[in-house]
């Protein structure tokens, strides 16, 4: 075997700031707006919800910011992550290419959330911020949340998407080991749950929605702030600290990925990982092929519209300009709960308009399939949102068999499935079925969406 199958870094080695991709950009990205008078946002709009340093982030046009030490010593508990090259998935595809895969499993949590949601604790507990809300969609955001308040001491309300707050029960289990209070969303506790309860007491919720709730409720308590696991910008300069560790890891065996495939729900993984390559590839020093991955149910970069919308269902938010697919479009309940939301990070929308990066949609059963080849040669049971990043490695490592070409192919498998196995039942048992996503529910959803001259 030429390169060993775990690349590791030093304690030591860990890099001590996070990038910011957008004053690399050709264009600047479009800013967000305010959606009373639809001029750009400043930052006394986000004042109710956000503290000011995580504002600032959102807005900031430098191209590093230093990670916080306080910060540092929790990302320490797991960081830096191990870099795998997956030489028995390799051996299994029969393949000439290279696979290596960015593990953010072995975080607490276990998935890549607990990068952004520490600092963003750290960050509201400096300026007195005594309580977080937020939503979950799969539970990886809620239960990073509530690990990193109880590092800080802070208390924490998560609203969970209904359709995984049935189907999940562990995820709410692991959110209340770390002191966190969990609700079904749609919520009585809301107006606007109650009122979406009365028309559908039996509601699947959606990320949108519970985003609606947890706004509310932060913007109602002076004491508290929200926080989002995806999506924003700072969120997706936090999640820098992914690709920043696996340039370290690839120079160390001289390695250079040709394609980078990465799963998008919010777009936060994607971002993390890809985004430090993407500096590489703008100022001409590696050239790698960038690819989302995202849910044929949950389509944003490949179906939806590049226009401003809202963040959440209720029509709360600023208005971002990203691809949507409408923010009343309510996702069918597909097994990767992390994946089913109606928008995609403005960044990532942003850098596809101007064609730095590739989408393609991938149906879950493609994606459990190639999870459980993944599993049974690379051991780690992915959790179902890698899996679509996982089932784009595996096509593309099948072309490099065809065409005999030995391409070094780079995923982030960016959480386990421990707390996904109930999905994994289905799959085993012939019981997963794919959702064909009909036009007419986007173009419905569509109408929604606010014109912005
Ligand atoms: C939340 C989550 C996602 C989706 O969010 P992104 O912001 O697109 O990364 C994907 N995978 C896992 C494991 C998650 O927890």
């Amino acid at each position: 075997m030429s390169t060993p199958t775990k690349i590791m870094l030093d304690e030591r080695e860990m890099p001590t700031r996070w990038y910011n991709l957008a004053p690399d950009l050709p264009v600047p990205p479009p800013p967000p707006l305010h959606p009373g008078t639809h001029q750009p946002a400043v930052a006394e709009d986000f004042a109710a919800i956000f503290p000011r340093a995580l504002i600032a982030q959102e807005m900031s046009t430098e191209r590093y910011i230093d990670i916080p030490g306080a910060v540092l010593d929790v990302y320490r508990l797991w960081r830096p992550s191990p870099l795998f090259r997956a030489h028995r998935l390799e051996k299994l595809l029969d393949t000439p290419a290279r696979i290596y895969y960015k593990y953010e499993g072995v975080s607490p949590a276990g998935s890549h959330k607990p990068n952004t949601a520490v600092p963003q604790v750290w960050y509201n507990a400096q300026e007195g911020v005594r309580r977080l809300t937020t939503e979950t969609g799969a539970g990886q955001w809620g239960s990073s949340l509530a690990f990193a308040c109880a590092q800080f001491g802070l208390s924490c309300d998560i609203w969970q998407v209904a359709a995984s707050y049935r189907a999940k029960p562990y995820r709410r289990t692991m959110m209340e080991i770390w002191g966190g209070r969990v609700y079904s969303s749609p919520s009585e506790i809301t107006t606007f749950g109650r009122e979406l309860l009365a028309a559908n007491p039996d509601h699947p919720g959606s990320l949108g929605i519970a985003i609606s709730e947890a706004v509310m409720e932060a913007a109602a308590d002076p004491h508290a702030r929200y926080t989002l696991g995806s999506v924003l910008n700072h969120v997706l300069l936090h999640q820098s600290i992914i690709g920043e560790e696996t340039l370290l890891q690839l120079a160390k065996i001289g390695e250079r990925p040709d394609v980078i495939v990465a799963c998008t729900g919010g777009g936060s993984n994607f971002g993390g990982l890809t985004f430090p390559f993407l500096r590489e590839k703008l100022a001409g020093r590696l050239n790698p092929v960038i690819r989302a991955v995202e849910p044929a149910a949950c389509p944003s970069l490949t179906k939806g519209e590049y226009r401003y919308d809202f963040g959440d269902t209720a029509g709360l938010t600023p208005l971002m300009k990203m691809h949507t697919l409408g923010h009343r479009f309510i996702p069918e309940p597909i097994h990767a709960g992390g994946l089913r939301y109606h928008g995609m990070a403005p960044l990532v929308s942003h850098v596809y308009e101007l064609g730095l990066i590739e989408a393609i949609a991938i149906p879950q059963s493609e994606c459990f399939a190639g999870a459980v080849q993944f599993a049974r040669s690379e051991g780690i049971v992915p959790a179902p949102e890698p899996s679509h990043a996982i089932a784009a490695a595996i096509r593309e490592a099948l072309a490099c068999r065809e065409s005999g070409e030995s391409r070094v192919i780079l995923t982030a498998l960016c959480g386990h499935g421990h707390l996904d196995l109930a999905a994994y039942e289905k799959y085993l048992g012939g019981e997963m079925v794919d959702i064909e996503l009909p036009e007419s529910a986007i173009a419905e959803a569509m109408r929604s969406v606010p014109e912005v001259a």
